[in-house]
């Protein structure tokens, strides 16, 4: 490509949201219109992983350089500016759904709950990220136990009876905190003969009261917005919308949000 034909290299720009599970990064033209995306694995070496998105989404749009932002856990080591995932959540959101009102955010390690402001704003939000048991984490050790993949495990679940009838007593209660004292839960319900789909659901049905706490907590109204990896879970975010009584939809691009956010505020 000649020197000429470059977009004027300040006006692009690229937003990084490096996650404890994914990397994901986002690539905006000069009009701001979302050009490319792209997610690799979290490395070890999160400057190395920001770097091989960085390359890549340049190098494969013919992009000299960009003006870039960092989101996400290993934000810190991008190396360059950096700004909370939560205002990246919002920022994203907002810009995919104008009508956004809550975002919920379920990544590999934590979960978050943001009420936006009128004009996008974020009025208050809530995160957990001490508990892996209300994360995309539970359900990847839950699926491995029972040997489903995690991309195939809401339809392994698909419509859980005991959702329809809110407020009845879970039949198969995980009440721990930690995934590895929930685990134990779970080879205790395979111990009593109940078979491995049930103890699945039942594994929503605990995320869902988790992360029902933290949208309760910021007072989530809708339209509420599903993002993150975990956000590809259909019976999930039935259970969330059954346990919070709200409509949980699932946003565009829902694991892409915090880096687009990034990359709209960089
Ligand atoms: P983080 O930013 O914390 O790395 P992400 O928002 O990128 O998290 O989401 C990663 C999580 O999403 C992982 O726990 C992963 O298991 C989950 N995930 C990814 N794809 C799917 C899918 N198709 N169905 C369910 N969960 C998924």
């Amino acid at each position: 490509m000649k020197a000429s034909d470059r977009p004027a290299t300040d006006d692009w720009r690229l937003g990084l949201d490096l996650g404890s599970t994914a990397a994901k990064a986002v690539l905006l033209d000069p009009k701001g219109v979302i050009k490319d995306y792209c997610l690799l694995p979290s490395g070890a070496a999160a400057q190395d992983t920001a770097r091989q998105l960085a390359e890549t989404l340049l190098s494969r749009n013919g992009v000299v350089s960009a003006r870039r932002l960092a989101t996400g856990y290993g934000r810190s080591l991008a190396g360059g500016k950096t700004v909370t995932e939560i205002t990246c959540h919002a920022r994203g959101v907002r810009y995919l759904h104008p009508d956004a009102a809550s975002v919920l955010d379920i990544g590999g390690q934590d979960a978050k709950a943001i009420r936006l402001g009128a004009d996008g704003g974020v009025e208050d939000f809530a995160m957990n990220d001490r508990c892996a048991a209300g994360t995309g984490c539970f359900l990847e050790v839950a699926a491995r136990k029972f040997s489903v993949a995690i991309e195939d495990l809401s339809g392994f679940c698909g419509d859980d009876p005991a959702f329809a009838d809110a407020g009845k007593v879970d039949p198969f209660e995980i009440s721990s905190t930690c995934v590895v004292f929930a685990e134990s839960e779970l080879v205790g319900l395979a111990a009593r003969g109940v078979p491995a789909v049930e103890s699945l659901r039942a594994v929503h049905r605990a995320i869902a009261r988790r992360v029902t706490l933290l949208l309760k907590q910021v007072g989530a109204v809708e339209p509420l917005y599903f993002t993150g990896g975990v956000a590809a879970n259909q019976t999930l975010a039935k259970a969330v919308g059954n346990e919070c009584g709200l409509v949980v939809k699932r946003a565009d691009m829902a694991q892409f949000a915090g880096a687009l956010g990034a990359a709209l505020l960089a």
